[in-house]
C-alpha cells in the first residue's frame, strides 16, 4: 500500500531560535502517524542536523533536504551535495520546486541529474511538477505536467521510481492562498496516476505517493486528502505553525 505523507516545506524562512521553537513544539504535537502515514519536515541545510535531534523520539516523522546539488563533490562554492546529505541519514530530499525552476532556472534536465544523483546516495527524491497559471487557463496542464515527469523521471528502473515521491503543485496555488479544488487535484493526481502506469505498469502506479502542494491548510486538508489518489500535502506557509501543521498530520487519517 503507498503511504500517505504530509510534508512540511519550510522554505528560507526561520532562525535558528524560531526553528529550535517550531522543533520542539512539532517533538510534543499530538498526533497519529504510522508506518503508513508519516510526516517529512524540509527544513533549510543548516538545520538539518538539529531538526534530526529535535524529532528524534518521534516516530513515523523525518527530515528532508530542500534541495541539492547534481555533483557528488567539488569546486562548487555554495553548493550541498548528496553525499553530504547522506552522511547525515537524511532519507529525502525535494527536488524540482516551481521555485528553484523559477527562480535558479532548473530544467527538466538538470532535475533528472538531481534525481539520478539523489538515488544514487539512498536519498528519496519529493520531485515536484506543476504548471503556471497561463497553462491552466489555456487548458493544456495535463501535457505540460506530463512532459516534466517523461523528461526527469522516466529513464529511471522500476525499482527506482518506487523510491520517488510525487508531490503535483499548480504554481497558482503555491502560496497565494488560492488552493486547486479537491476535484481539480484529484483530476491531475490520476492524470498523472495513469501516465505513470502507461509507463510502468499499474501495479507500479498504485505504489506511488503522489502529494498535493499549493495553499493546503488546515481547513481544507481532509477534504483534499480524502481525494482517491491524493495521497497527503506538501505543505508550505501552514506547516510554519506547528498547530496548524498537526491538524495536517491528523488529516491524513
Ligand atoms: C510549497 O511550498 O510547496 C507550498 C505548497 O506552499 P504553500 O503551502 O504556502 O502554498
Amino acid at each position: 500500500m503507498r503511504k500517505k505523507i504530509a510534508a512540511a516545506n519550510w522554505k528560507m524562512n526561520c532562525t535558528l531560535s524560531q526553528a529550535e521553537d517550531l522543533l520542539n513544539k512539532l517533538a510534543t504535537a499530538q498526533v497519529n502517524l504510522t508506518t503508513d502515514k508519516i510526516s517529512i519536515i524540509a527544513v533549510p541545510f543548516p538545520y538539518l542536523l538539529l531538526a534530526k535531534e529535535k524529532l528524534a523520539s518521534k516516530a513515523n516523522v523525518f527530515v528532508a533536504a530542500q534541495n541539492c546539488y547534481t555533483k557528488k563533490s567539488g569546486a562548487y562554492t555554495g553548493e550541498v551535495s548528496v553525499e553530504m546529505l547522506q552522511s547525515m541519514q537524511i532519507p529525502y530530499v525535494i527536488i524540482g520546486h516551481s521555485e528553484r525552476r523559477e527562480y535558479f532556472y532548473e530544467t527538466n534536465q538538470v532535475l533528472a541529474d538531481k534525481v539520478n544523483i539523489a538515488l544514487e546516495h539512498q536519498l528519496q527524491p519529493i520531485f515536484c511538477c506543476g504548471e503556471a497559471l497561463s497553462i491552466r487557463e489555456a487548458d493544456t496542464q495535463n501535457s505540460f505536467v506530463e512532459k516534466q515527469l517523461k523528461d526527469s523521471l522516466f529513464h529511471l528502473t522500476n525499482e527506482q521510481i518506487l523510491s520517488v515521491v510525487i508531490a503535483y503543485e499548480p504554481i497558482w496555488a503555491i502560496g497565494t492562498g488560492k488552493t486547486a479544488t479537491s476535484q481539480q487535484a484529484q483530476e491531475m493526481h490520476k492524470h498523472i496516476r495513469n501516465v505513470l502506469a502507461e509507463k510502468y505498469g499499474n501495479e507500479i502506479a498504485q505504489q506511488i505517493s503522489i502529494l498535493y502542494g499549493g495553499s493546503v491548510k488546515g481547513n481544507n486538508a481532509v477534504e483534499i486528502f480524502s481525494q482517491p489518489d491524493v495521497d497527503g500535502g506538501l505543505v508550505g506557509g501552514a506547516s510554519l505553525n506547528a498547530d496548524e501543521f498537526s491538524i495536517i498530520m491528523n488529516a491524513l487519517n
